[in-house]
């Protein structure tokens, strides 16, 4: 497999620290509500990437923390009287929902900052005692400058940092560069003791906490959205590697913004729409076939007309499955004919390239053109005369392909008693040559929601969209 690495801004050969397995650390969710559909690019997109590298044979261990304390989750818990922990309890519920509707599965571990305070106290003990943070009033700040590579995930020097940080110096902190470990506790506040008095950690330190007492120093992956890279993971591996010495992560991985009207989808500029209310208009299948159709490193524009788009590829999925389904029902058991080889082989490309396409650097659009281009095949070449054994071909590959997109979930509906009967009169009607039958038949189909269509191989009903 190949990874574009943010770090060295290349695409690299993923070579897991422990042959077979890989160790990946996902940033999740602050969970003080419910997520939009720009936080849910990585949550699929990720999710992707544990189902390739198990297809690869890997033993992936994934793990994706929630945030559990910030100022956001304590706003939100006074302003509905709940506390903090009542809120977040809340919301992780409700992100697996959302999460599960979406086909992401869940990952081996979600940790919580707040089931981790021991492990974060003790990380900043030792930032403390190695000299790179500081007590400042019951706050402790990590201290950027004393970290030689500060910056070198984000590719900017320290200098260049210091100059472009327009942030009024907290009175506390020594440098703006320097960023809170430890916040000392306000009145009201939810608070643990530590050695610097009663207080709550600030946002970065959960996350090297959680990973390394997790997955070890040093892991293979750790992703986000690219909105993370600074300050949020280059001040992981300053407090990681800060604390060990060892390298943090061998590989970065970063997903582009969902947009909408070329502005980033976020809470913040209020132009977001929470997966809860999508699911209310669309499938989940179509929101992730929307996230699969672009590169998860570009930007993605979200809007109805590409929601749209994404139902109708999604349709041509369904309508070549079901094909598919009638073609084995019609065919009969036969020895293969050259051209029935020539297919079979075809489709083998086929899947080989979609495999390829995921391998380099989750190449999902093309992973989909691979998929496509085996609608196409079956469209064009197969037929009732095809032997069992193509039509089986294309039907393997294309649910083997699905799968690992977590797409074509649903079940083929059996047609309901009713409709067959209706369909069957409606055949023999066609074969009396008493079309007005026949009309008034489809009539009938079309009232209870069924389309049919004749085809040289018969009539084919089937649910309208
Ligand atoms: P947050 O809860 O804001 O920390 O976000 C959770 C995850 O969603 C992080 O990996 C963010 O980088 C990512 N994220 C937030 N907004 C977007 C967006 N508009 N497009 C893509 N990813 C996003
Ligand atoms: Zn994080």
């Amino acid at each position: 497999m190949r990874i574009y690495n943010s770090q060295s801004r290349q695409k690299e050969e993923f070579i897991p620290l422990v042959e077979g397995q890989a160790g990946v650390y996902c940033c999740g969710p602050t969970v003080y509500d419910y997520f939009h559909i720009g936080n849910a690019r990585p949550f699929i997109m990720f999710d992707l990437l544990r189902r390739v590298l198990k297809r690869q044979g890997l033993k992936v261990t994934y793990v994706q923390n929630f945030t559990d304390i910030d100022d956001k989750m304590i706003t939100r818990a006074t302003r509905e009287g709940v506390s903090v922990k009542e809120l977040g309890d809340r919301f992780i519920a409700e992100y697996f929902r959302d999460a599960g509707a979406l086909g992401v599965e869940p990952a081996d571990e979600h940790p919580r900052a707040t089931s981790f305070i021991p492990q974060i106290v003790e990380l900043i003990e030792e930032l403390v005692d190695k000299g790179l943070a500081y007590e400042a009033d019951g706050d402790v700040y990590y201290s950027a400058a004393d970290f030689p590579d500060y910056g070198k995930l984000s590719g900017q020097n320290m200098e260049d940092l210091e100059e472009g940080a327009r942030v009024v110096v907290d009175e506390d902190k020594r440098s703006p560069m320097d960023f809170a470990l430890w916040k000392a506790a306000k009145p009201g506040e939810p608070s643990w003791d530590s050695p610097w008095g009663k207080g709550r950690p600030g946002w970065h330190i959960e996350c090297s906490a959680m990973s390394m007492s997790i997955l070890g120093e040093s892991i293979d992956i750790h992703c986000g959205g690219q909105d993370l890279i600074f300050p949020h993971h280059e001040n992981e591996i300053a407090q990681s590697e800060g604390a060990t010495g060892k390298p943090f992560v061998r590989y970065w991985m970063h997903n582009g913004f969902l947009n909408i009207n070329s502005e980033k989808m976020s809470k913040s500029r209020g132009n977001f729409f929470t997966v809860r209310d999508i699911l209310k208009e669309y499938d989940a299948e179509d929101v992730r076939m929307l996230m699969l159709s672009a590169h998860y490193r570009s930007p993605l524009n979200f809007s109805r007309e590409m929601m749209e788009q994404a139902r109708a590829s999604l349709t041509r999925l369904y309508t070549v499955r079901d094909h598919l389904a009638f073609l084995m029902e019609k065919t009969e058991n036969k020895a293969l004919e050259p051209d029935d080889e020539a297919f079979i082989k075809d489709v083998k490309d086929t899947l080989a390239r979609f495999d390829e396409a995921l391998a380099d650097d989750l190449n999902t659009a093309e992973a989909l053109g691979a998929l496509f281009e085996l609608v196409y095949a079956v469209n064009t070449s197969l037929t009732e005369r095809s032997a069992r054994q193509a039509i089986k071909a294309a039907w393997d590959t294309l649910h083997e392909a699905t799968g690992i997109l977590g797409l074509i979930t649903k079940k083929r509906e059996e047609l309901p008693e009713k409709v067959r009967a209706l369909a069957e009169q409606r055949a023999q009607a066609r074969k009396d040559r008493d079309w007005q039958k026949s009309d008034a038949l489809r009539a009938q189909l079309t009232d209870l929601g069924y389309t049919i269509e004749d085809t040289p191989q018969g009539q084919k009903v089937r649910k309208a969209l």
